[in-house]
Formats: structure tokens, sequence, C-alpha cells
């Protein structure tokens, strides 16, 4: 499907949306400057806590013939892929480096993380949901041989020491945007999604914000085919972090690693293996090592310290569902 190009001067003010830089008032451009500089010192803090935990920085991918199929994925609201030739091969945008994070823990690097670009080109419709962008950027991490419990304790030591040191550090630039930092305790509660299901119903994922006071882990969720699946019990090993008010901040997993399991999954989630050859090559070397990892949204992570009521709000130049600004 196609959209038209939206007119976006009156879409911004009426909705409230986050402007481009050059509508933005002198106290706009405040609260923008001092959003994107404590986005800026978050950024930092993060990357020095992952070399600490003896992760590598390696730099982006944006281009390859493999990405992220998204798919299944209960949370998935995508309108198109962008795939085009380059050198007489199709490539894609990222959706994110999973793949590349699944082979490179294998062949390379035993722990590595990333701040990568993605492009999902999210339904206009989502525009105003205050959480959705369509180029966004997440802090993506992967350990060989870790638990998915690891990785959650990761995150939440992060989370807990990252507020802390944003309460110290950037106490001036939070009064101008009249914030006040997220409290919570670690470890977080763990939800299981089948229990969220008998409580909220279908909706579970837009209803549980509205009814926690902290952070969650909701744990067991069917999504793609990378992701491990008992195949006695049929639960997933995977998590995604909510946040009250906001939801989803956080996703991550225990990985598949064995080719048969791989290849049936891709076969029932309709996803075309043909795409995902050489990680199923690999696999059937027994080339790929188990891993876990995860993605946290960065604009999303800002957004909820510093208070923004739109994620495209911590972003110097907006990336809104539908609305393409010149810069
Ligand atoms: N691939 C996930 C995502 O981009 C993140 C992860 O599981 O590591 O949503
Ligand atoms: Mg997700």
């Amino acid at each position: 499907m196609e959209y038209e190009t939206q007119k976006i001067d009156e879409g911004i003010e009426k909705r409230g949306l986050p402007k481009p830089l050059h509508k933005l008032s002198a106290e706009e451009t405040e609260r923008r400057r001092a959003s994107v500089m404590i986005g800026s010192d978050i950024l930092a803090y993060a990357e020095r806590f992952m070399r600490e935990e003896g992760f590598s920085q390696l730099l982006p991918v944006l281009l390859s013939p493999i990405t992220d199929p998204l798919w299944p994925d209960p949370a998935a609201g995508i309108y198109k892929r962008l795939e085009f030739d380059i050198y007489g091969t199709t490539v894609r945008t990222m959706h994110s480096m999973i793949v590349h994070k699944l082979v490179g823990t294998s062949l390379l690097l035993d722990r590595f993380f990333v701040v990568s670009p993605n492009i999902r080109l999210e339904k206009p419709e989502r525009a105003s949901t205050g959480r959705h962008l369509f180029e966004f950027s997440q802090l993506d991490f992967e350990a060989s041989g870790a638990s998915s419990g690891e990785i959650r304790s990761i995150i939440e030591r992060l989370l807990s020491g990252l507020i802390e040191h944003i309460g110290t550090a950037e106490g001036k630039r939070f009064e101008l945007l009249k914030g006040s930092l997220p409290k919570f305790k670690i470890p977080f509660k763990v939800y299981m999604r089948e229990d969220l299901e008998r409580e909220y119903g279908e909706s579970w994922e837009d209803e549980l914000p509205k009814h926690i006071e902290e952070p969650v882990w909701i744990v067991d969720l069917p999504r793609e085919f990378y992701d491990y699946e008992d195949p006695k019990t049929h639960r997933w090993d995977n998590f995604d972090l909510y946040l009250p008010g906001r939801g989803e901040l956080v996703t991550g997993g225990l990985r598949e690693f064995e080719y048969e399991k791989m290849v049936s999954k891709i076969g029932s989630a309709g996803v075309k293996a043909e795409l995902y050859t050489l990680l199923l090559e690999l696999a059937k070397e027994r080339k790929i090592k188990q891993s876990a990892g995860a993605g946290i949204g960065m604009e999303r992570l800002i957004a909820w310290i510093t208070g923004a009521k739109h994620v495209g709000d911590v972003q110097a130049f907006p990336k809104i569902p539908g609305m393409v600004y010149e810069l």
C-alpha cells in the first residue's frame, strides 16, 4: 500500500507531534537541546557500561541481503520493506542486525554491541503512539554462551546505574525539562505472557503499561525463528521489558542454533528460507554457537528518562511514521 505525503504543517500542530528543528520556538529549542544533550550522556554511559561488561563495540551495518524478518512479531506494524539492487545484488536496509549478531558471536567475538540504526517503515497510523519512529537506534548486543537471565541482569544493572548517573550529572538540564527521574528497584518483576493474556486479553501490550509502576519483564513471547523455543514445553526463552505508561523498551532472548529447528520454524512462520541461506548453512555445519542478547531502543530509553511525550522529541531530526521532514 502507498501513502500520500501528509500536509506536514497542519498535521504536526494539530496532533502535537515533534516538529522539525526550524519550526521550534526559542523555548522549544532549549528543551530539544536539553533532551539531546541528556541523550548524549545516556549514550556515553551505556557504551562505557557495555565495555566494562566485556563487550566490544562494533560499527553498524546499514545494508545487507540478510536482515531481521520482523515476522512473526506480535508488535509488527511495518507497511513496506526496503530492498534494492546494488552491484547486481538485492540488499535490504537493516530492520535489525540480529543475524549479524548470531554469526558475529559464532565466528568473531564472544561479546559485542552496536549502536545500530534501524529502519522500520511503521504505518502512519503509528505517528501518535509516542513510541514509534521510522528510523531509530537500538543498543544491540549479543553474548556467546549467555543465558537470557544473564542478559536481563545486565540490562537491569545498566538501567539502575544509568538513572543514578543521570541524577547526579544532569541536574541542571533536568530542571529545564521540569522532569523527575524514573524510580524503581531491581530485579524487575517477571510476568508470563500467558498470564497477561488471561488477565488483560489479546491487547495486553496496550493494557499492561497502564497497570504498572515500575519496569517489568514479560517472558515467553512466540515470535521470530531465531529466539529459542523449548521443543517439549513450547515455551520461548525470550523477553520484553515494559515501562509504566509507555510500553516496550527492550526485546531479547536466548537464541536457536540448531539447523533443523531453524528450518522448521522458518517454514512454519512462512518466512522465505532462501533469505537465510548463509545462516542455515553455518548452522548445518554446526558453526553457530548458542548466544543470548537484546536490543534496547535508545530513543525510547532517552524519552523515558527525560519524560518526553514522543520518542521523536529526543531526536534532533525526528523520524515520525508518515511524516518525511527535509532533514
Ligand atoms: N532482534 C530484536 C529486535 O530488533 C532484538 C534482539 O532480540 O536482540 O527487535
Ligand atoms: Mg521488540
